[in-house]
């Protein structure tokens, strides 16, 4: 069980998941009040347009374009002022601005669909998608943040909204990160895989739990896993990360070595949890199982966990 620890590769397995593709300039040290009317001041600076989980994309022939200029926003009754800043890119400067628009009223060539189906279906870019990660994450929190956690009163977007601020009790919100731990359990020469009832049918995957306050994320992973299949976890060793904007996680994943075989499934999570031989896990992502059963789709992090973990000899 070495072959994750010490032979890194040169570009690490956290870019090669769905929603990492992020290359903006975040200018985190250089965010002021000021950082999205200067950048609205630029001519270059594109937008995001969210609505609700659905994200404005605008048909250009065959393909979708996430980003609107300023003028486009406006024309579609909407306040750029009130964007938060992304950063920038290449191109220039990229905001994100939470719309009330109604998806039914939308100009034909603009649809409004959902951040799950334009992850899952590949509709936009690597980049795109990353930015789509930033801005969905953090317009949740906004939305959900707008009053005082200390006083109750109402709290004030600043520094582009990454912060908010309560001008009757000065304290200060900043957004959050949930961490949830997803693992694949190994022993030998196979690995453990849960169904949850709402599964695609034939779908097995990795087990999964948030970390709680005041927990490492390997002691996350060694409860979980107990949990969810009374296994023994051992040694745990990271490999990989994946920005989950719903509302706004983090999937650390990791591998961890099984102490014990028999498996106690906790029937109210998953409705199976089985040890997978590597043969049947070649199978199963080739498509070729005898009966039909298969992994996540390329791009999450627990399908990344069990392609790499199967490709070892
Ligand atoms: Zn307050």
């Amino acid at each position: 069980m070495t072959f994750f620890l010490f032979d890194r590769p040169e570009r690490e397995p956290s870019a090669f998941v769905g929603f990492a593709g992020n290359v903006l300039d975040r200018q985190s040290e250089t965010r002021d009040d000021d950082c999205v009317s200067r950048a609205l001041q630029d001519e270059t600076t594109r937008l995001m347009l969210l609505s609700g989980s659905r994200l404005l994309l605008r048909l250009d022939g065959e393909t979708f374009a996430p980003f609107f200029m300023r003028q486009e926003a406006e024309a579609l009754g909407q306040q750029p002022a009130d964007a938060i800043l992304l950063g920038r890119d290449e191109q220039g400067p990229l905001l994100a601005l939470d719309t009330d628009l109604d998806p039914e009223t939308l100009p034909a060539n603009i649809k409004a669909i959902d951040h799950r189906s334009i992850y899952s279906q590949g509709l936009i870019d690597a980049a795109e998608l990353g930015a789509l990660a930033q801005a969905a994450s953090l317009i949740s929190w906004n939305r959900t943040h707008r009053f005082c956690g200390s006083c109750g009163h109402q709290t004030e977007s600043r520094i582009g909204g990454y912060k908010r601020s309560c001008p009757n009790c000065g304290a200060e919100h900043f957004p959050r990160t949930d961490p949830v731990a997803i693992m694949l359990t190994v022993k030998d020469d196979r690995c453990l895989l849960g169904r949850s009832p709402h599964f695609a049918p034939g779908m097995f995957s990795t087990l999964a739990g948030f970390i709680e306050p005041g927990e490492t994320i390997e002691n996350a992973v060694r409860r979980e896993t107990l949990e969810e299949s009374g296994i023994r976890i051992g040694r745990v060793a990271y490999h990989a990360s994946q920005p989950w904007p719903f509302p706004y996680s983090l999937m650390i994943g990791c591998f961890g070595e099984a102490l014990s075989d028999e498996i106690q499934a906790d029937l109210t999570e998953l409705e199976d949890c089985r040890w997978f031989s590597r043969t049947e896990v070649r199978a199963m992502i080739a498509g070729t199982h005898p009966e039909g059963l298969a992994v996540p789709p390329q791009g999450a992090i627990a399908s990344h966990l069990i392609r790499f973990w199967a490709d070892q000899d």
